[in-house]
C-alpha cells in the first residue's frame, strides 16, 4: 500500500461496482490490491453511523451533536455515474433530499442562517460562512473535510462541479434552506361555522366550482378544478422586506405546535386592526409598535414580532374585500358577477380569490368567471418588438377610433388565442362600415317621423310583420348571446340581419315606397317599422360601438341627458313571432333568389342596367303560384312587372337549389316614370307629365 492510500489492509469497502475502479484509483489504491469479494443485498445495510458521531458529547435528540445513526434510502436521483454510489441526505438543502425527508420522516435541521453561514451555537462549525455575503467561497467547506478526515471518515477528496442555482439579480450563488413558514391549512376544518358548501377550504372552493360558479368558457372549471384538488396547503409568509405583514406574534421559546405559540387575543387584534385603519400597513415597521399593541395584557419580551409578509397573491385574492364588500357602492352581497382575466389566471388570480374566500366568507368571492386567450399577429405569432409585428392598441384607434378595435374585440373567439394585424382590422372595419350604412339609412328614412305617423302590427303589410318576426328572434339571440358573454355570435346575429335581411333585402325592397311614395300606409308601416328596429339595432350594438351608436342615437335624440347608454334593450312583443308567416317567406325568397339570378345574367350581358327594366316570368308549381299571388311579387323582387305561371319554361334560368322555379327574361313594356323609374304602360297618362300612377298621386 502506498504511503498516502486512505484505505487499510484487509478493510471491507461497499461501493457502486460500476465506479470502483474511479473510487480505489481517488483513493489511491493500486489496481492490484483490491479483489471483489461479491456484491451485497441492499437491504443488508440498514443503517450507518453520521461520519460525526461522538466528535461531540450529548444525547443523540438534542439538536448539538450528530451522535446518531443515519438510515440507508433508496433515492431515485442517485445516480451511478460520479462519486461512490452512495450520497448523505441533507433533507434541509436540496429538493431531492427534501423530498426524501419528508418521504422517510426524516428529521429537518435549520443549521444555516439567511447569511449563509451555520448558527452560532452549532458545535464545530458555529457561526463559519458557508458563501460569504460577496457570494464566495467561505471557510465552512474546508472545515467540514478538516473535520471528516479528523474522524477517520474520508477516504478520499475530489473537486465535482456541480449546477447550481444563482440570484437572478446579484449573479451570486444560492444555498437551498428549509425555513419555517405560515401556512393556510387546505384540509383542515376553518371552524368558522361557514359551513355551508363545506368545512375545510378545499371541500368549499371545489363545491363552489361544481354549484355556485359559472364558467365561460366552461373548460375553465375543469383547470381550476384539478388544481385545487391536487394542491398542498397553501404558503402565505415570504421573507421580502416590503408587502403586507402577516400581524402574528409568537411565543419566545414555544414551539410551532405548542397550543400558545400563536398570541390569539381579540383585544389585541383589534389593536392592530385600529392601527392599520389609521396609519396604514406601514404601522407594523414602526419602532415601539410590539409594545403599545401588547399592552399591559402581555409582556413584550415574552413575545417575537413576525416580520415575515403575506404572499402577493393572497393581497390579490382578497380583492373582492375591498373592491365588493367595504365600500358603499360594492355589491349587496359582497360577491362579484364576474372576474376577467386572460387563461393564465386559473393559477393566479383566480385561484388565491378562491382560497382566500373560502376561508374568510365560505365560498367563491364570483359567480362567474370569464377567461380569454392572448393577442397573437396575424399569423398567430406571439407579438414581440424584436419581429415587428405588434399591434398597438393605441395605434389602431388613432387611425381607425376605438370602436374598430372593440368590434374587433366582439368579432373575435376569445376563448382561445385571438389575432390581430392590419389585414384583419381591414375586415373589421369593412363590417364596421356596412353597419354603419345601415344605421344611416334608417336616420334618414325615419327624418321627421312622428308618433301620428305609427301603425299597429297587425296593419302592417306581410313584409314589415316578416321583419318583426325577425327581430323578436334577433331579441331572444341577443339577449341570450349577451347573458352567456357571448360577444361573438351577438354581433354575427346582427350583423347577418344588418347586411342580408335588411341591406340587400328590405330596405332594397321599401326603397321605393319610402323615396317616392305619398303617405301611404305602406310607407308608414315602413317606417315604424323602422323605428322599432331603430331602438332595438343601437340598445343591441351600443355595449360594442359605444361611440358609434351614441352618435346615432343623438342624431335622432339630441340634448344633454339624452344618451343610448342610458336606454334598456326594448321589450320586444313576443306576438311578433310568427312561423308561419316566416315560413311562407322563405318560400318568396327562394323565388326572389332565382328573379335575382336571371336578372343578374341580363345585367352582366348590358341587356339591362337596372332591375327595373325587366318584367320577367316566374314558372312554378300551383302550391307555389298561390303563395306568390298573395303578395306584391314585382315590388319584391325590383322589377317593373312580374308574370307568374303555373308550369315548366324549357330554356328557362334556374338555380340548382332552388328546384321547381324557372325565369323566363322580358323587357318591361311602357315608358320609365321620371320619379321612381319604373317603366310601366300608364306613364304619361295622368295630369301629371311623364310619371306612373302612384307618383301621380304623390304629387298631387
Ligand atoms: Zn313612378
Amino acid at each position: 500500500m502506498p504511503d498516502d492510500c486512505k484505505a487499510q489492509p484487509n478493510e471491507k469497502i461497499v461501493i457502486a461496482r460500476k465506479l470502483e475502479a474511479e473510487v480505489f484509483k481517488a483513493m489511491r489504491v493500486p489496481a492490484d490490491c483490491y479483489t471483489l469479494l461479491g456484491d451485497v443485498d441492499p437491504s443488508f445495510v440498514l443503517s450507518l453511523s453520521h461520519p460525526f458521531r461522538d466528535l461531540v458529547e450529548g444525547e443523540e435528540d438534542d439538536g448539538n451533536n450528530w451522535n446518531f445513526d443515519v438510515p440507508m434510502l433508496p433515492g431515485d436521483h442517485v445516480t451511478d455515474d460520479a462519486g461512490t454510489g452512495f450520497v448523505h441526505t441533507a433533507p434541509s438543502h436540496g429538493d431531492d433530499d427534501y423530498q426524501m425527508g419528508v418521504k422517510f420522516n426524516l428529521p429537518m435541521t435549520y443549521n444555516v442562517m439567511e447569511d449563509g453561514s451555520y448558527r452560532t451555537d452549532l458545535p464545530l462549525f458555529g457561526g463559519q460562512a458557508i458563501l460569504t455575503p460577496e457570494g464566495k467561497e467561505g471557510p465552512a467547506n474546508v472545515s467540514v473535510i478538516k473535520q471528516l478526515a479528523y474522524a477517520g471518515a474520508l477516504f478520499a477528496k475530489g473537486k465535482l462541479k456541480h449546477s447550481y442555482p444563482h440570484s437572478w439579480r446579484s449573479k451570486a450563488p444560492l444555498i437551498y434552506r428549509n425555513t419555517p413558514q405560515w401556512f393556510a391549512a387546505i384540509d383542515r376544518p376553518v371552524g368558522d361555522g361557514l359551513d355551508t358548501y363545506g368545512t375545510t377550504i378545499r371541500q368549499r372552493a371545489l363545491t363552489s366550482i361544481d354549484k355556485l360558479v359559472t364558467w365561460t368558457p366552461q373548460t375553465g372549471r375543469n383547470r381550476l378544478y384539478s388544481m385545487i384538488e391536487a394542491r398542498p396547503d397553501w404558503v402565505l409568509s415570504r421573507q421580502r422586506a416590503w408587502g403586507v405583514p402577516l400581524t402574528c406574534f409568537t411565543k419566545i421559546g414555544a414551539k410551532p405546535d405548542d397550543p400558545d405559540f400563536l398570541l390569539r387575543d381579540p383585544v389585541v387584534n383589534q389593536r392592530i386592526l385600529d392601527a392599520f385603519e389609521a396609519e396604514g400597513a406601514d404601522a407594523w415597521y414602526v419602532q415601539g409598535f410590539k409594545e403599545k399593541i401588547l399592552g399591559n395584557q402581555h409582556d413584550p419580551n415574552a413575545y417575537n414580532q413576525v416580520f415575515d409578509i403575506l404572499d402577493v397573491w393572497f393581497d390579490s385574492g382578497s380583492t373582492h374585500a375591498f373592491v365588493l364588500r367595504d365600500r358603499a357602492d360594492g355589491s349587496v352581497d359582497g360577491l362579484a358577477d364576474l372576474y376577467l382575466e386572460g387563461t393564465d389566471q386559473h393559477r393566479g388570480w383566480f385561484h388565491s380569490s378562491m382560497l382566500q374566500a373560502c376561508g374568510t366568507i365560505g365560498r367563491a368571492p364570483y359567480r362567474g368567471v370569464l377567461t380569454h386567450g392572448f393577442t397573437l399577429d396575424e399569423k398567430g405569432m406571439k407579438m414581440s418588438k424584436s419581429l415587428g409585428n405588434t399591434v398597438a392598441p393605441e395605434k389602431v384607434i388613432k387611425e381607425s377610433g376605438a370602436d374598430i378595435l372593440r368590434l374587433w374585440v366582439a368579432q373575435s373567439d376569445y376563448t382561445a388565442d385571438l389575432r390581430i394585424g392590419p389585414e384583419i382590422l381591414k375586415g373589421v372595419a369593412d363590417s364596421y362600415r356596412r353597419l354603419r350604412n345601415t344605421m344611416r339609412f334608417m336616420l334618414g328614412s325615419l327624418a321627421d317621423f312622428t308618433e301620428n305617423d305609427r301603425v299597429a302590427p297587425q296593419d302592417m303589410p306581410e313584409l314589415e310583420q316578416l321583419m318583426l318576426h325577425r327581430l323578436a328572434e334577433l331579441d331572444a339571440t341577443v339577449r341570450e348571446g349577451y347573458a352567456k358573454y357571448d360577444f361573438q355570435g351577438v354581433f354575427q346575429a346582427v350583423f347577418a340581419f344588418a347586411t342580408i335581411d335588411l341591406s340587400a333585402f328590405y330596405f332594397d325592397i321599401r326603397k321605393d315606397a319610402l323615396y317616392c311614395d305619398g303617405d301611404t300606409a305602406q310607407r308608414r308601416a315602413a317606417r315604424t317599422l323602422l323605428d322599432l328596429m331603430f331602438h332595438r339595432l343601437t340598445t343591441w350594438l351600443a355595449p360594442v360601438l359605444v361611440f358609434t351608436m351614441e352618435e346615432v342615437w343623438l342624431e335622432r335624440y339630441p340634448g344633454e341627458e339624452s344618451s343610448v347608454h342610458l336606454v334598456d334593450f326594448p321589450d320586444t312583443p313576443g306576438t311578433w313571432r310568427n312561423e308561419a308567416l316566416a315560413a311562407k317567406w322563405a318560400l318568396i325568397r327562394r323565388v326572389r333568389r332565382v328573379v335575382t339570378g336571371a336578372l343578374e345574367v341580363q345585367r352582366t350581358a348590358k341587356v339591362i342596367g337596372a332591375s327595373l327594366e325587366a318584367a320577367p316570368t316566374v314558372w312554378v308549381d300551383q302550391a307555389t303560384a298561390d303563395v306568390l299571388a298573395t303578395v306584391p311579387l314585382a315590388d319584391i323582387c325590383i322589377t317593373s312587372a312580374v308574370s307568374v305561371q303555373v308550369g315548366a319554361a324549357p330554356d328557362g334560368f334556374t338555380l340548382e337549389d332552388v328546384p321547381g322555379v324557372q325565369v323566363d327574361f322580358a323587357m318591361a313594356q311602357g315608358e320609365k316614370c321620371d320619379r321612381c323609374w319604373k317603366i310601366l304602360p300608364d306613364v304619361g297618362t295622368h295630369a301629371h307629365a311623364g310619371v306612373c300612377a302612384r307618383c301621380d298621386a304623390a304629387l298631387s
